[in-house]
């Protein structure tokens, strides 16, 4: 004799994985995404067109080179205090 599952409802696919009407915003599987750097890609996304600041060309990670945001020279400040440190033992 088979076992019997109770706990087992039987639903009808239909209304168990049917999605709501009118609540899922629209979906573009062709939306466009601009980067600064020029590069275009399409993606899936709610919205039609997106920007973007960095991507997978531009981002360092895939670059390979390195690229510091240096506000108001600070860098070359430490560079020039370090220098005079060493040169003065
Ligand atoms: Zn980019």
């Amino acid at each position: 004799m088979a076992p019997v599952v109770s706990s087992v409802r039987s639903v009808p696919l239909s209304t168990s994985l049917s999605m709501k009407a009118a609540l899922h915003p629209q979906f573009h599987t062709d939306a466009t995404v601009t980067c600064v750097c020029g590069n275009t890609f399409l993606t899936g996304s709610t919205l039609p067109e997106l920007k973007t600041e960095v991507c997978s060309l531009c981002h360092p990670f895939f670059t390979g080179t390195q690229r510091i945001v240096d506000t108001g020279g600070q860098v070359e400040r430490f560079r020039r205090r370090a220098a005079a440190r060493t040169a003065a033992r």
